[in-house]
């Protein structure tokens, strides 16, 4: 039985201010309740609407990542229905073809970009109000979250596998939080997950209330097997929404899905048609907003015949899937003129420096990565430099001890290093061979070239002593 899987997702914008007026946006550390409102967002008669510049900015960046076609003149609409979270008795939103973005897509792999969702509508709408239910049954509503602006997000049914809907979200929230626009944290609820869900070509069902990826999985796969489970019983699947119980780790009927008709949907008339295309013109997108096309790019820096480029891939997706902005770009300015080996230092860069508490100072990085491809410095004296350079040594410097050779105690280090592979041959030469003292040396140098002669012969003779 073949399985469709679609998804709506409300997006929380990281602005300053809401999206229909200038109290204050909470969505990260919420404050207290009712604190960040006015009449405008409390939905008072009278009160007129003013669009949010940046919650616009933000939804053109994120279609143009997503590939949609903007809609230069989209249009506000009024979604009506009753609920004591929505003061006004409406939600400001979008509608269909009037929303602001139509089409698109979003990869579900960096390596296969075949495997692709396709993204139905971009919009953008006011957050309704927080409602907390107390345990003595009483519901709490807190009007700070009432008009935090959203982007809803609606696909089409190219979903096939809970495996599909988790690297959807994933890649989506990557693509949200290197943008900076969202946080998209699902347990604040900055990144809500509504889920439609079909099975053998069966009616679909909408899942609300899933809280996290992990919650989306386990609903997913619960809703799957339930729903084959009915049309093996003969037991058609009605077209409903149900709600994730994250209890008792199952699905639960809420109410008939309401259709379209129900909500009237009629033009805001309170705000006018936009006219965006000015905007559209000014709105820069910003250097890491569409990490796919990054991947690409920093990806064509190897060729796919070299050694190690299958490897290279792998670390260029850890360092975009770690969101950490500083890290990537990084990484993308020390490869970035063709001097440094992108195959080599992303094998430095994954393994070593992304575990530092701190990135290097670039060029410190970029010159150790010139000199490990010309002069082959072994590994420990890599990660080494790697951690002194973090903490402020010059590499030029370090390269000074290198050239006057191992300190005293390095390479005493390394003489008991080679006594203790070569025992016998050491037991001989305390018992008087002194040739074999020439051999000891030449074991020494053949682990550090720089190790002088002089010095391996008054340690090995400090040791025999011992
Ligand atoms: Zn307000």
């Amino acid at each position: 039985m073949e399985v469709k899987i679609g998804l709506e997702i409300h997006l929380q914008l990281k602005t300053r201010s809401k999206m229909f007026c200038r109290c204050k946006n909470d969505y990260d550390v919420q404050d207290e309740p009712n604190t960040n409102i006015c009449p405008v967002c409390l939905g008072y008669p009278g009160t007129l609407p003013v669009t949010n510049r940046r919650a616009v900015e933000y939804a053109i960046r994120l279609a143009r990542v997503l590939h949609s076609e903007i809609n230069p003149d989209p249009v506000f609409y009024r979604k009506n229905y009753f609920y004591p979270d929505l003061p006004k008795g409406y939600q400001i939103t979008q509608y269909n073809e009037a929303a602001i973005a139509q089409g698109g897509y979003l990869p579900l792999d960096f390596r296969n970009r075949d495997k692709r969702v396709r993204i139905r509508r971009l919009s953008l709408e006011e957050d309704t109000a927080r409602s907390i239910q107390t345990d003595e049954g009483e519901v709490l509503l807190d009007f700070n979250r009432a008009g935090i602006p959203l982007i809803e997000i609606v696909t089409e049914p190219d979903m096939h596998t809970v495996e599909d809907v988790k690297r959807f979200l994933e890649n989506l929230r990557l693509v949200v939080q290197l943008m900076e626009i969202s946080d998209a944290d699902m347990e604040k609820g900055q990144f809500r997950v509504d889920i439609n869900v079909s099975v053998g070509g069966g009616e679909r069902v909408e899942i609300k209330n899933v809280n996290s990826i992990r919650d989306v999985v386990e609903a997913l796969k619960y809703e799957i097997n339930r729903q084959k489970e009915e049309i093996r019983k003969g037991r058609p699947i009605e077209q409903h929404t149900r709600r994730w119980d994250d209890y008792e780790k199952r699905t639960i009927p809420m109410r008939r899905k309401e259709t379209e008709d129900d909500y009237r949907y009629f033009p805001e008339p309170d705000i006018p048609v936009l006219s965006i295309a000015p905007l559209m013109q000014e709105v820069e997108s910003g250097d890491l907003d569409d990490p796919f096309a990054l991947f690409d790019e920093m990806a064509s820096r190897a060729s796919p015949g070299e050694k190690g480029y299958d490897n290279y891939l792998n670390n260029l997706e850890i360092l975009m899937r770690d969101r950490n902005r500083d890290a990537i770009r990084f990484f993308r300015d020390a490869i970035g003129d063709g001097e440094v080996d992108p195959i080599l230092a992303s094998k430095w860069m994954v393994n070593q420096v992304r575990n530092m508490d701190r990135l290097p100072p670039l060029d410190q990085f970029r010159k150790l990565m010139i000199m490990v491809q010309k002069e082959k410095l072994p590994a420990h004296r890599v990660k080494e430099f790697l951690r002194r350079i973090i903490e402020g040594a010059v590499l030029e410097e370090l390269l000074k001890e290198v050239e006057s050779g191992p300190s005293d105690e390095e390479l005493e280090v390394i003489v008991r290093a080679v006594i203790a592979e070569h025992p016998d041959e050491f037991e001989r030469l305390k018992g008087g061979k002194m040739g074999l003292i020439g051999f000891f040396i030449g074991r020494v140098k053949k682990k550090n070239p720089q190790a002088d002669p002089g010095k391996v012969r008054l340690i090995i003779e400090k040791i025999m002593k011992e």
